[in-house]
């Protein structure tokens, strides 16, 4: 097999949620493969900084810092790229957040936060961005679902209702804009170690879970994303349409 296949060359990927965890690790994976990245996070020293350890890894780097629940702030940056000849060619919408409670505690407010950031951002954002590649005949969209694209947990209902959402709004853009050269497909990962889980991490008994319902038997490695998105953002995915491929050692496969 050739390649070429994956190589990313010549393309500008946007990563949100870039700074940390693992659009960090897929935004490294992506500019190993030779994309030149586009930081994102809403805090900008971390997007500064991460430019520089990028750019100090020998990869082409730039940061966009913006929140991805301001649609004002996103047309803005999309405008600043038109302006400046960048054409985002893979948008990797990752910037998602947690909030852990029960149903019947939880506020309206602390619903749409989570339906806000992890699902509605998708749609803002792949919308800029699917507007410009779907006008250029091109692009790759790579939503990030999880686990709860497919079940549910107690304590999550926003983040599970967001998640089976964006497997929704994935397979709505591979319908809508598949015919103009534009794949949009998504990734499910399982228990990841990032920061987003360091409360679930240092809990022995939650630990103790995850590694028993995980036929794995472990928790999983933020680069072990990355084979997954070089395959979804490069050439080798152009007739994967729609899907959401599971990164989560087994466990969306077995009771
Ligand atoms: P982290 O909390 O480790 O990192 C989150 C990243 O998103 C940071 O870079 C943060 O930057 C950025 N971010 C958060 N809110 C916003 C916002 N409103 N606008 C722009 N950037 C934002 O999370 P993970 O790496 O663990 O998770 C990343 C994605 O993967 C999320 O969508 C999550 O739901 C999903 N996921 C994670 C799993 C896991 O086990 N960790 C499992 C399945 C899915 P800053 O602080 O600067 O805002």
């Amino acid at each position: 097999m050739s390649q070429t296949l994956f190589d990313l060359s010549g393309r500008v990927a946007l990563v949100t949620g870039s700074t940390r965890g693992l659009g960090r690790a897929m935004a490294e994976g992506l500019a190993a493969a030779g994309a030149r990245l586009v930081i994102n996070g809403t805090d900008a020293a971390r997007v500064e900084a991460a430019v520089r350890e990028f750019t100090a890894a020998g990869h082409a780097a730039e940061g966009a810092a913006f929140d991805v629940t301001d649609e004002a702030a996103v047309v803005r940056a999309f405008e600043t790229f038109d302006a400046r000849g960048l054409a985002v060619d893979i948008l990797v919408n990752n910037a998602g957040i947690q909030l852990r409670k029960p149903m019947l505690e939880l506020s309206t407010a602390e619903w749409r936060k989570v339906i806000d950031t992890n699902l509605t951002s998708a749609f803002v954002v792949g919308r800029e961005a699917g507007r410009r590649m779907v006008a250029r005949g091109r692009g790759k969209v790579i939503n990030i679902g999880s686990l709860t694209s497919e079940l549910a947990r107690a304590t999550v209902a926003p983040y599970t209702v967001a998640k089976g959402g964006i497997k929704m709004l994935t397979q709505a853009m591979a319908a809508e804009w598949a015919a103009h050269g534009v794949q949009a497909n998504a990734i499910g990962p399982g228990y990841m170690l990032t920061d987003m889980n360091q409360a679930l991490i240092d809990n022995p008994a939650f630990d103790a879970w995850v590694k028993a319902r995980t036929p794995a038997k472990r928790w999983g490695k933020p680069e072990e994303l990355v084979g997954v998105a070089v395959f979804l953002a490069s050439s080798a995915s152009d007739y994967v349409n729609g899907q959401i491929i599971y990164v989560d050692g087994g466990m969306t496969a077995v009771l």
